[in-house]
Parts: structure tokens; sequence; C-alpha cells
């Protein structure tokens, strides 16, 4: 599984960085960095809760 992000759509909430701390951090404009852009499979439910949780949409997760 991999980790999307559309930059550009990020609001700098920060729910994904509480959510999955091991994927996700702020850079210092408040804006998403991924840390880990292939999560461990005990890692995927937790990018899975970030994506359902992110409320404008700019987090996706993809197979591969
Ligand atoms: S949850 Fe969405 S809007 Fe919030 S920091 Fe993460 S990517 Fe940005």
């Amino acid at each position: 599984m991999k980790v999307g992000v559309d930059r550009d759509k990020c609001i700098g909430s920060g729910m994904c960085t509480t959510i999955a701390p091991a994927l996700f951090d702020m850079d210092d404009d408040g804006v998403l960095v991924v840390v880990k852009e292939t999560p461990a499979t005990h890692e995927e439910r937790s990018l899975l809760d970030a994506v359902a949780c992110c409320p404008v949409n700019a987090l996706s997760s993809s197979d591969g």
C-alpha cells in the first residue's frame, strides 16, 4: 500500500499527523509532509483512518 497526498489541497488541520504520526508530519509552513510513503502492514490501518478523516480529501491510498 502507498500513501498519496495532494499538498495543494491540505489545509493543515493536522488530523493525519495525529492519527498516523509514523506516516505524516507537518513542515514549517503547516503543510503536510509524508514521512513514510510505504506503510508497514501494521500501519496500513492508520493510513486508511487518516484518509477517511482528512476534511479536504487530500489523502489517498493505493495498492502496490
Ligand atoms: S488531515 Fe488532510 S488537511 Fe489535515 S493535515 Fe492531513 S492532509 Fe492536511
